[in-house]
């Protein structure tokens, strides 16, 4: 054999090893299953599909859980992980899932919503596979997904994505990003069905409220804030001012743009009669200008690059040695969605919903995240469900 062609031997080995190595963790990561313990206000748990047959027996298929009151009221959508890279979304979902109970009303979850993006990654941005979070019975381990549904379940992308039906024109990505997608068809590309799917639910359940859970870069404007279109700016706005008086965290309103389609904050509100509302939290994983995608920065948000942009007045949030703890972002998440449901429920006295058993800012900020979540293995074997 000449040396040439045993250097080539070498790195064809080498490289067969590396995809072999490789194509292990990322099966082992699409197929692994995160148990969640249904909590005492579950009353029923339905797939998404019920709602679109066309996604049954699909990657995109997923648990909607529903937690009815026994008193009639108001309904809200709270919808989890349209992107995969933002976990501060299933985990403020989850808390609701496993500790809710529901007085007056109907909360409808859907924890996974991009469940092909959530068994997805971004291998050149170096992500992490998986994060743990620290419960009071051990340690919680999660997939960290990537913003766009995999290419594996629905390929290929177009040149240029055109919006349905609004028809404007998109970047190619977009049309496997489940918050461009909105609001979807039956007979469309995976990522559109999903979103018919949830159209679905709110047309036929008559949901009075849903609330899309997101986080945003530091560098970004829209972080740190509430998305409102016109019909949901009033509730947005009341709600906005009370957290920051009565729980000392700023999360300001922005108004959803009405010439930028596919967006849930934008067609779920000119589609249906549901106010639809988008709530962001910084996530200072997601900035470019960090150091490693380590899980420790996606828990923590602590990055020295960006703690120097911060003394320069580059961020739209305040940062300091502190970063961003994950107990943070889903506390202000979770009294956020709980002060919405007041002020909605304020002003549609008959349309109500009555939740308790949530924690707001200040307890999961003492407590922790994990302190919410139930032990599977202490749990009755039928409350327990896989995302
Ligand atoms: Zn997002």
């Amino acid at each position: 054999m000449s040396f040439e062609w045993r250097i080539k031997t070498i790195l064809i080995v080498i490289l067969a090893a590396v995809m072999t190595i490789a194509s292990f963790q990322l099966y082992h990561h699409r197929h692994y299953m995160v148990p969640v313990v249904a909590g005492p206000g579950v009353t029923k748990v339905a797939k998404l599909s019920q709602f679109c047959s066309e996604l049954k027996g699909t990657a995109a298929d997923t648990n909607v859980f529903f937690l009815e009151g026994k008193e009639k009221g108001g309904k809200m959508l709270i919808i989890g992980n349209t992107h995969s890279n933002e976990p501060v979304a299933i985990l403020t979902a989850l808390i609701f899932v496993e500790n809710a109970v529901v007085d007056k009303g109907t909360l409808i979850v859907i924890p996974q919503f991009n469940n092909s993006g959530g068994r997805n990654t971004k291998p050149g941005d170096g992500y992490p596979l998986y994060f743990a979070i620290d419960t009071d019975w051990g340690q919680k381990k999660f997939r960290m997904g990537n913003r766009n549904a995999s290419p594996l379940d629905q390929w290929p992308d177009p040149d240029v994505y055109i919006h349905y039906p609004e028809k404007q024109l998109l970047s190619y990505l977009d049309i496997r990003n489940t918050n461009r997608t909105w609001p979807g068809r039956p007979n469309g590309p995976l990522m559109e069905k999903v979103t018919y799917a949830a159209m679905q639910i709110l047309r036929e359940e008559k949901v009075d409220m849903a609330l899309d859970i997101h986080g945003a870069e530091t560098m970004f404007p829209v972080t740190n804030c509430i998305v409102a279109p016109e019909k949901s700016m009033r509730i947005a706005t009341l709600t906005s001012l009370t957290a920051k008086a009565m729980e000392r965290f700023d999360n300001h309103v922005e108004p959803s743009p009405s010439g930028f389609r596919g967006l849930s904050h934008r067609e779920i509100g000119d589609y249906s009669d549901t106010m639809p509302f988008l709530i962001e939290a910084p996530v200072p994983f997601l900035d470019q200008p960090t150091g490693p995608k380590t899980v420790d920065l996606l828990l923590n948000g602590q990055d020295p690059f960006l703690l120097s942009l911060a003394k320069k007045g580059k961020l739209f949030v305040p940062y300091n040695e502190s970063g961003w703890p994950m107990a943070k972002r889903v506390g202000q998440h979770c009294s956020v969605i709980l002060e919405l449901m007041r002020q909605f429920s304020r002003k549609f006295p008959e349309r109500a919903i009555k939740v308790r058993q949530v924690p707001r800012y200040a307890e999961v900020v003492k407590n922790g995240v994990g302190h919410y979540f139930h032990n599977p293995q202490k749990a009755s074997k039928d409350r327990i469900y896989y995302e």
